[in-house]
């Protein structure tokens, strides 16, 4: 099926700048993101909280898509409110107007260039690949979910859509180096829809290195939810390297190691200020040799 309708989304979480800023650049320059077969539109998802310099007013926007949120009346907040009318202007979601959603972000942790895969279609899974032969820092990160149930943005798309999360970056900040990253990769995103409508993609390999999602773990706190710790020194900023039992992974706030446990994983989302809401301090993640379905 052919691609057409293509959503460029940013300001998702409102403070995350990057994404803002590149739309505002291609409003001003379209020619950089026209493509013969395609129809790009751009959406500047949540300006309220970008007003407001925050992730989000009242809940996290990036996890109310899940169908039943969306056809609930009940969740009327302000994010569950948005994200109805997200709805309607790429939706519906059951029969999306849009046939693809690039969404992009920016993460506080050292993950360099991440494409999070949120499924396992073939399409998504093959831009991914295009993208990382393009750019082979490019990390894939894995979590396919069930695109009704699944509550991202990207899910909002006929054919699914690309999560591009860039980092380290600060909250409220402007990397250049970060800004051209995820430029970049989203004209490879671009070039590779346009190539797969023209029936003219390259020759890509049967499979990639990955990481998939498996669990994420608590900051150390007391039975009170109080907080008593934060990463280790030596945890920090080692996203996507591995971590075995014994390992230190938290520091409590007078100064003692607290080991990781459990069987070898790799890291993710290392001390992200965004989760702090609910009190994560890493993903764990597993490396995979991920397949392209034909
Ligand atoms: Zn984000």
């Amino acid at each position: 099926m052919t691609i057409k309708r293509v959503a460029l989304v940013g300001g998702t979480h409102g403070n995350e700048l990057t994404g803002i800023h590149l739309l505002q650049h291609w409003q001003a320059n379209p020619q950089e993101i026209a493509r013969p077969s395609l129809e790009p539109e751009l959406l500047f998802a949540n300006p309220q909280a970008n007003r407001a310099m925050k992730r989000y007013l009242d809940q996290d926007l990036n996890r109310q898509f899940a169908l039943k949120d969306l056809q609930d009346p009940q969740l009327s907040q302000y994010e569950q409110s948005r994200a109805k009318v997200i709805n309607q202007l790429l939706g519906p979601k059951e029969q999306p107007r849009v046939d693809f959603v690039i969404d992009l972000h920016t993460t506080t942790a050292n993950m360099g260039l991440t494409l999070v895969l949120g499924c396992d279609s073939p399409l998504v899974i093959g831009m991914a690949f295009y993208i990382k032969q393009q750019m082979p820092e490019a990390v894939l990160f894995y979590e396919p979910k069930e695109r009704l149930e699944d509550n991202f943005l990207t899910s909002m798309g006929r054919e699914n859509g690309l999560l591009i999360e860039v980092g380290p970056c600060p909250q409220g900040l402007l990397r250049a180096d970060i800004y051209q990253l995820t430029r970049q990769a989203c004209l490879h995103a671009l070039d590779y829809l346009e190539l797969y409508n023209q029936g003219q993609l390259p020759e890509l390999p049967d499979e990639m290195p990955a990481f998939e999602y498996l669990d994420c773990l608590k900051l150390p706190q007391d039975a009170n939810g109080q907080r008593l710790g934060m990463v280790h020194p030596q945890a920090q900023d080692r996203d996507f390297q591995p971590i075995r039992d014994g390992d230190p992974l938290f520091m409590t706030f007078d100064g003692q190691s607290i080991a990781y446990q459990g069987p070898e994983r790799y890291l993710a989302f290392v001390n992200e200020a965004a989760y702090y809401d609910r009190n994560i301090g890493v993903s764990l993640m597993q490396a995979i040799r991920l397949k392209r379905p034909s």
